[in-house]
């Protein structure tokens, strides 16, 4: 059985249709996930250019083949809108119209005068410049998840390719005015590469779709959400009880009489003081490289590991932090008011070191530090043998 030229179009019609319902579901489960929306607005509208087009084929009229033209170069700008979407997270309203408009401009002009082939040849050239726009756009994000991101673009340029062929063939052809809607072996295969190429976008995008869900929910596990800092539970899944690498500091900070803070100024002034004190953390911290951890162990406990650093480097590190904090003047009531805090630090000293072992004595510490009065850093007694 061989298909001919209107089945494959109305097969197309058919699957551009399911997957717009199917990309809508994807976007009903991960609501956050907009692109899918947009993608399911542009196949409603390639849906309407098979329609259209469908209908020039069977019955020439240059009113169907314009609309058919139209529907097309704002379904594909509208991909490509959405392509701006996921990269960016921006709405893809601009990039969708500013991309559609000269197409439709283009393929508008030549069909006032009544210009199909040049109409068309535009159609098609468009339709491949968009698909190679939208497939560059992926290209550029695909770290995020490389093989289905490069799988999207890599879709993207084939499609492209299709269309440009369909250009390359009409341009061949020479002719400005055609009877009847291009038939050539191009328009054959671009249409099976763009059934086959969209229907493996959309379904790459649904999983895309539910990959970012689970990253964001790795991510929230592994987070506090008050600082924004690691939780105890992501440091620990770092480093373990394994022992850690020679040199390693470790330094815990306990904020001094927070719980006369909240008693006395209430839990969100309590709150604010706790993110005051990871932004100075952080801020104080990020000079020392990116492969420092900084992490809410719980409460009003916080932790910094910072690779290959000298006992006393992670001192002076610890006493900035807690000096500049010290200095730090919170608005609170009527008035302000000031909050310390401790530390204790200690340094991973022999190959059979764990990070628990070398946490546990920083603590010991700070535990110290606590002892002598608060608003000072202390180091681990004596050298960390374990
Ligand atoms: P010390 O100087 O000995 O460390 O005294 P402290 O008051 O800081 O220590 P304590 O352990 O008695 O109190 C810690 C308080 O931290 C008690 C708890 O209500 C408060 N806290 C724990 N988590 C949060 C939080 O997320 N927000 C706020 N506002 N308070 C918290
Ligand atoms: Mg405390
Ligand atoms: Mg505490």
């Amino acid at each position: 059985m061989s298909l001919d030229y209107s089945t494959i179009l109305i097969s197309v019609g058919f699957s551009a249709a399911g997957l717009a319902l199917a990309v809508l579901g994807g976007w009903l489960l991960v609501r956050s996930e907009r692109f899918m929306l947009t993608w399911a607005v542009a196949l409603v509208f390639i849906v309407g250019n098979v329609v259209a087009y469908g209908r020039h084929v069977s019955t020439p009229s240059p009113v169907m083949a314009w609309l058919s033209m139209v529907f097309l170069m704002v379904g594909f700008a509208t991909i490509y809108g959405a392509s701006v979407q996921f990269v960016r997270g921006v709405s893809p309203v601009v990039p969708s119209i500013r991309a559609a408009v000269p197409f439709v401009v283009g393929v508008s002009i030549p069909m006032v005068f009544g210009l199909d082939g040049i109409a068309f040849f535009i159609e098609n050239a468009g339709a491949a410049i968009l698909f190679f726009m939208t497939g560059i756009r992926y290209w550029t994000a695909r770290a995020e998840a490389p093989a289905a991101i490069t799988a999207i673009a890599i879709l993207h340029g084939i499609v492209g390719f299709g269309f440009a062929l369909c250009a390359l063939m009409i341009a061949l052809g020479g002719k400005v005015v055609l009877d009847g809607p291009p038939q050539n072996w191009a328009e054959d295969l671009s249409l099976v590469v763009g059934l086959v190429g969209m229907t493996g976008i959309g379904a790459l995008s649904l999983s895309l779709t539910q990959w970012r869900l689970g990253a964001r929910h790795r991510r929230d596990a592994r987070t506090d959400p008050l600082t924004g800092l690691l939780n105890r539970r992501a440091l620990f899944e770092l480093f373990g009880s394994r022992p850690i690498e020679v040199g390693t500091a470790v330094i815990v900070f306990d904020l001094d009489h927070f719980k006369q803070i909240n008693d006395n100024f209430g839990h969100a002034a309590g709150d604010e003081v706790l993110r005051r004190f990871a932004a100075t953390l952080l801020r104080l911290s990020a000079p020392a490289g990116p492969e420092l951890r900084a992490a809410r162990l719980g409460g009003e406990e916080f932790a910094l590991i910072l690779p290959a650093t000298p006992k006393q480097v992670a001192l002076q590190m610890a006493d900035l932090v807690r000096r500049r904090f010290a200095a730090e003047v919170f608005e609170a009531g009527q008035g302000t008011m000031n909050c310390t805090a401790s530390a204790g630090v200690a340094v991973a000293e022999s190959d059979s070191c764990t990070f628990e072992a070398t946490l546990n004595a920083a603590d010991r510490a700070l535990y110290e530090a606590k002892s002598a009065g608060r608003d000072r850093t202390f180091p681990a007694p004596r050298p960390l043998l374990l």
